[in-house]
């Protein structure tokens, strides 16, 4: 909801489970040694050997899985041998982590399969895991936390320096959470996240702290002579966005709708234009929402996840909902030609077992 690119400054961030699921189904395989998998909604199948130390393989999706099974293969668990069909209804690569849904519903499948719980908080340190050595991202910890730990009714904050958290209760129903994704997803030369990481490093080095976590603003200002413009620019947006976050989870403890929306859009602008990652089809449609104003039952909005394109969150009052939704995609579509999908959400519970 907000807290972008926080993570690795040792910040905050603030995520919402959503309504959309991954769901694996399964049962003992007729052949021993081997998990079968069957992605219904692409129709694809992979085979995974778990008789011997799983590996990295083909298709390439099925690594988010295999990785998993290492971890719990690490911790000692044998992999039992099952036939798994499986549905996902979160929307592919577009930062709303479809990724890390795949890891933790493995994870909890095989809880389920072997009868033994883990500590949420190691299963989402094992999705991770995961993620950054069978598929070679380096994210941070945040998706996979919330995919473990969200409560229904509820949004996670998240110290990522600590690593505690706290659920921040959204109990009021007359507002909501619409997701718009752009469609959009600009292919950058890749070296965007690591070139932000490594002025974030920069920055805490030049001001002489372990991270920017440790850089209140005024000690930024006071700062500004050690630091490049641009250097300068990234620490704003991540000093500020720590605090944003903070803010949003007391406003949204306290119902303040407006102060929330008002956050979400200065997080906007700060990723706009100090940590330049947001997009023109990303600014579009927060300009739509800035458009459509409190009147008409818009209180904020920001693109979310890495930038460059993806999704953005506006919050919005429930009873708007589908005229917001409809007033977005249809003026989205006018001033870029594409079709955004828009769907609404409440604060959804993280990964669970459904016995049947
Ligand atoms: P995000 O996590 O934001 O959706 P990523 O690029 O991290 O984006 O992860 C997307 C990748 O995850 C896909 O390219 C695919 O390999 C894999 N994936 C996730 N869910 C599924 C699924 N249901 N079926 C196949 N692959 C999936
Ligand atoms: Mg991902």
């Amino acid at each position: 909801v907000i807290g972008e690119h926080t993570d690795y400054n040792d910040g905050f961030v603030l995520p919402m489970a959503i309504e959309r699921y991954a769901i694996m189904a399964a049962d003992t395989a007729a052949t021993p040694g081997k998990i079968s998998l069957y992605d219904t909604q692409f129709k694809e199948s992979a085979t995974i050997d778990v008789s011997a130390p799983v590996t990295k393989g083909e298709p390439k999706w099925s690594n988010y899985i295999r990785g998993v099974l290492a971890g719990f293969q690490q911790r000692g668990v044998k992999i039992p041998a099952l036939d798994v069909a499986f549905l996902s209804t979160v929307p592919l690569g577009g930062g709303l982590s479809s990724s890390a849904e795949l890891e933790v519903c493995t994870a909890t499948l095989m809880e389920a399969a072997t009868g033994k719980a883990i500590d949420p908080i190691e299963k989402a340190l094992l999705a991770q895991k995961a993620e950054h050595d069978f598929a070679g991202v380096p994210c941070g910890i945040m998706d996979q936390f919330i995919s473990a730990l969200g409560r229904e009714g509820h949004l996670l904050l998240l110290d990522c320096r600590t690593r505690q958290t706290q659920l921040i209760p959204m109990s009021d129903l007359s507002v909501a959470l619409l997701v718009i994704n752009t469609n959009v997803k600009h292919e950058l030369s890749g070296g965007e996240y690591a070139e932000r990481r490594a002025q974030c490093e920069e920055a805490a080095r030049n001001l002489g702290v372990k991270s920017l976590r440790d850089v209140t603003a005024e000690q930024l200002e006071r700062g500004k002579g050690k630091l490049n413009e641009v250097v300068y620019r990234r620490a704003r947006h991540v000093i500020g966005e720590i605090e944003r976050t903070v803010h949003a989870a007391e406003g949204i403890r306290a119902s303040n709708w407006p102060g929330v929306g008002n956050l979400m859009y200065a997080s906007h602008a700060s990723l706009r234009d100090d940590y330049e990652v947001s997009c023109q089809e990303l600014d579009v449609v927060v300009a739509i929402a800035e458009d459509i104003g409190h009147q008409g039952g818009v209180y904020g909005c920001r693109m979310t996840g890495g930038g460059f394109g993806g999704c953005c969150v506006a919050l919005v009052k429930a009873s708007a909902a589908d005229a917001i939704s409809k007033k977005i995609a249809a003026d989205y579509h006018a001033k870029t030609g594409i079709e955004a999908i828009i769907f609404s959400s409440r604060p959804a519970a993280g990964a669970t077992i459904i016995k049947g």
